[in-house]
């Protein structure tokens, strides 16, 4: 395994679409433990293969263990991701992206959603992740489709700078609230 160079925003290819994997070859298996390897060196909770510069249909995913986040603490690698069904329920949460780094937004996610998609084994399953876990699913499955969160803020002044090296951690509201700098912060320490 080898972590890898993280692509930023301003880089055509994280506005591709990825392309469906067809087969579970030892080179896709080589690219999911590239991707993990990335993921814990950076302190994601979330990585898309597009983030690496593969416009490949697979991420991967690891909340860490928090027993009140639903589904953490536990890996999720999918290929061919798909949201078939979301609630009609929604909030606001806070994300950040290993691809857009020193800042963090405002998002409007569904509180759950129906995901298919297949494992390593080339085997379909169905999982339905809420809450936090959901938020991460729909923006990874964004990356793939060339969507970043910045295209989805609350509204455009929704999103202030953090400090470098944070935004990893956050990914979502959990973090963020602990980690991200308010803009009111951000104001008064510039004024
Ligand atoms: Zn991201």
């Amino acid at each position: 395994m080898a972590a890898r160079e993280i692509i930023q925003v301003g880089d055509s290819r994280l506005r591709e679409k990825s392309r469906p994997i067809e087969r579970v070859t030892p080179e896709i298996r080589q690219l999911v433990d590239d991707m993990v390897e990335t993921m814990y060196e950076n302190d994601g909770v979330g990585l898309a293969a597009v983030q690496i510069g593969e416009l490949q249909r697979i991420l991967v995913i690891e909340i860490p263990e928090d027993e009140e986040i639903w589904g953490s603490g536990e890996l999720y690698v999918v290929l061919n991701p798909e949201i078939v069904k979301e609630s009609r329920e929604t909030e606001v949460g806070v994300e950040g992206c290993l691809s857009i780094r020193g800042y963090a937004g405002e998002v409007e996610r569904a509180t759950e959603i129906l995901v298919r998609g297949q494992d390593m084994q080339g085997k379909s399953f169905r999982m339905r992740p809420r809450g936090y876990l959901a938020r991460v699913f729909q923006h990874e499955i964004d990356h793939l489709n060339g969507v970043l969160y910045i295209d989805r803020l609350v509204s455009p002044d929704r999103i202030w700078e953090v400090t470098p090296g944070t935004e990893e951690a956050v990914e979502s509201e959990a973090y963020a609230e602990e980690e991200c700098v308010s803009p009111e912060t951000v104001s008064s320490e510039a004024g």
